[in-house]
Formats: C-alpha cells, sequence, structure tokens
C-alpha cells in the first residue's frame, strides 16, 4: 500500500505502490509500463487521473520532441510520460498542504514556474526563464508535467497546488479536460489582449483553441464573434459555441468577408489559431489600426509576414506559449455556470490502454475527431468491447 513518509494519505482513496504509465521510446513509439506511483513533495499533491485528453502538442511531442524537454534535451528513451491536459481526483498531500482535500476534483494547468525568476515573479509562469531547468545540479523547481515532468498518460501524477483547478461536481471528467484548453483562449484574449466587452473578435482556426476561443470571447461579451474555417460542420459546432458569424474561407475570401461584416475597417482582436502559411498576413488585413493579433498556432514552416503594413497600422502581434496568470479558474468559472458548452468539441473517448488507438483518431481526424480523450477507469478497452 501506497504510505510515504510525510505524506498525507486516506483508506478511503487508497493507491497502490505502482501504476500504469505510458513512455516515450523512441520518435512515435509508447509502451504501456509500471511505474511506481510518484511522491509528492512541498506544495504537491498526488493527483489520480481520471482522465486526458490529446492536444496537438501531444502529438507534436511524441513524433518530434519539441516542446518536450528532459534532462536538458530530446525527450526520447528517458522514461518520460507525455501527456498534460488531464483532471483527476487529489488522492494523497505533501508536506503542509493543507489547501486542498483528499476526494476533491481538480483540473490542472500544465506549468508550474520556478517562482523565483523574473517571468514567474509577473505570473507569465508560461514563459517561466527556468523552463526544462529541474533535474541534477540545475534544479531550479520548473515543472511543465507532459513536457518538462511526467505528465498524464498514466494513472497518477504528482502536481504543485498552483498547477490545480478545482471543478465543480456536476462537471464530468470530459468536460473538465478542456477548461485548460478554454483557459488559454481566456489567457490570450484577457490577460495578454486586454479584451473588454464590446469589442470584436475574430478567429481563424475552428481546432480546440478556437472553437474555445469563440466561446471564451463571446462569453466575454465581444461584438460580434467571427469565426473562419474550411469545414462546415466545425463552423456549426463555432455557431453553437457562441459564434455571430462564420466564413468558409474556401466559399469567400475570408478578410473580404471579415471587413464587409465591421464597416470595412476589421476588427479589434484576431485571435489566430489555424497556423496556415499566409494566417499572420491575413489576420493583419483583418484587423483594424492598432487592433490586435493573437498567435496561438504556428506553421511548420517559417512564414513570410508583411512587417511594412504590421508597422503602418500600429498593429500588436504576440504568442501564447498556453494558459498563464491563472486563466484557467476564470474559464473553469465560465464553464461552471454553463455559460457554454465546452463538451461540443469532445468527440472520442477510449480507455488508457487503447492510447495509440487514440492518438490515431486525433492525429488523422478520423470521424472528424477534435477533442479525443483518453479515461483512465471505468471505459471498457477496445479489444473488450469487440469482445461483446
Ligand atoms: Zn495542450
Ligand atoms: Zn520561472
Amino acid at each position: 500500500m501506497y504510505k510515504p513518509e510525510h505524506v498525507k494519505t486516506s483508506p478511503d482513496f487508497p493507491s497502490p505502490e505502482t501504476m500504469r504509465a505510458w513512455v516515450l521510446g523512441d520518435p512515435d513509439q509508447l509502451t504501456l509500463t509500471k511505474k511506481p506511483v510518484p511522491v509528492p513533495k512541498r506544495a504537491e499533491v498526488l493527483v489520480r487521473i481520471d482522465a486526458v485528453a490529446i492536444c496537438a502538442t501531444d502529438l507534436e511531442i511524441i513524433h518530434h520532441g519539441p516542446p518536450a524537454m528532459i534532462q536538458g534535451g530530446q525527450p526520447f528513451n528517458k522514461n518520460f510520460t507525455p501527456g498534460h491536459e488531464y483532471m483527476g481526483t487529489v488522492v494523497a498531500l505533501g508536506p503542509g498542504v493543507d489547501e486542498y482535500r483528499i476526494g476533491q476534483r481538480v483540473t490542472v494547468e500544465i506549468h508550474a514556474g520556478c517562482g523565483q525568476c523574473k517571468r514567474c515573479r509577473e505570473g507569465m509562469y508560461t514563459a517561466c526563464h527556468n523552463y526544462g531547468l529541474n533535474y541534477g545540479d540545475v534544479d531550479k523547481g520548473h515543472r511543465a508535467n507532459g513536457f518538462t515532468t511526467d505528465g498524464g498518460f498514466a494513472e497518477y501524477a504528482v502536481n504543485h497546488i498552483n498547477t490545480l483547478v478545482p471543478i465543480s461536481d456536476d462537471m464530468s471528467d470530459e468536460e473538465a479536460t478542456l477548461v485548460v484548453t478554454a483557459g488559454t483562449a481566456m489567457y490570450g484574449l484577457t490577460e495578454l489582449g486586454g479584451l473588454v466587452a464590446g469589442e470584436s473578435v475574430v478567429v481563424t482556426g475552428p481546432g480546440p483553441i478556437g472553437l474555445l476561443g469563440v466561446a471564451v470571447a463571446k462569453a466575454l461579451g465581444a461584438n460580434p464573434v467571427i469565426l473562419t474555417g474550411t469545414r462546415d460542420n466545425r463552423l456549426q459546432i463555432g455557431k453553437e459555441l457562441g459564434a455571430d458569424y462564420v466564413i468558409n474561407a474556401r466559399k469567400e475570401d475570408p478578410v473580404e468577408a471579415v471587413r464587409k461584416l465591421n464597416g470595412g475597417k476589421g476588427v479589434d482582436y484576431v485571435v489566430e489559431c489555424s497556423g496556415a502559411p499566409e494566417a499572420v498576413n491575413e489576420a493583419a488585413r483583418m484587423v483594424n489600426r492598432g487592433g490586435r493579433i493573437c498567435l496561438a498556432a504556428f506553421p511548420g514552416k517559417p512564414a513570410e509576414v508583411d512587417i511594412a503594413h504590421i508597422v503602418r497600422n500600429n498593429i500588436y502581434v504576440y504568442g501564447i506559449r498556453g494558459e498563464g496568470k491563472t486563466a484557467t479558474h476564470r474559464a473553469e468559472a465560465f464553464m461552471a455556470q454553463k455559460r457554454f458548452d465546452a463538451t461540443k468539441v469532445h468527440t472520442h473517448t477510449f480507455a488508457l490502454e487503447d492510447l495509440p488507438t487514440a492518438l490515431k483518431y486525433a492525429r488523422e481526424r478520423i470521424e472528424d475527431a477534435i477533442k479525443v480523450v483518453v479515461k483512465t477507469h471505468g471505459h471498457a478497452a477496445l479489444n473488450s468491447v469487440a469482445a461483446e
């Protein structure tokens, strides 16, 4: 039985000493292994993972490595467990933790910055200057589960209390995995963007961040909220999440369409979630003079950008690396108030042992998969389903 020294446990939520965890070997090679259940230290808890969503960044990490960074380098063959968009139940408390109780349901943010660098002190812990420095003689205490420390494709994980977001009891496990995605959009729009009610927003690219970006913008009082994309079924989901207008870029010129909707002036914000090579230039022509472009996706190759247009028009351009400034808490508050139904982007659920199939669904968008969720217990594995 799991009962490490100085760690508070409860007979109501017993944990085993070992757990199932997926481990990254060579690129694209994942193996289900046994690992010891990790032990929380000061200001940390043990989370029993109940569900974990797959993110495009997981696919990047498993295939290419970055932005994961383990022991100062590539994440391959280092017994590393990826996965970062998870939720679960607090089942053990590290020394001194009284902010959370055993049995409490939580979802998690990814980044626990070092807490001592300039950016962490400003609350921009996603831009921690000590990213990945958490090993051996360079242990700055930085943690980003699924990136620089073990993540959520497993049964348990240790989390710093700063990364926990309590969730309401009526929020499903699947919905709770989406809080961090909504929190990323929230961070881009409010904390970094400064959006106030009544301003106009375009979201380009109806992936998970884009769709929840529409939902968050609408909930924040943006008007109008316009979504551009190339697939009608996804644009329809965007409408259900609050888009006032949707534009299919295959059918009409999105820049012209946006400007027409705004009396020719363009909008106050563009949240770029498509990663298309021309996206920044299109965004710069959708936004009005002095407007802001939040970059939440990136093309595979460096893109050519019309800087002169950006300079001449006082356009602000900024990137977001995930969430920050506890924006996830505010996103959770919107979701708890049912201001939008994030579950509309959740399309598929698999059991933990079927992670490779789940990743394939997410990568190849099989059956138009948007958010694919893996459940660590209570969801039948594929072969047992087939056997029934
Ligand atoms: Zn993610
Ligand atoms: Zn830091």
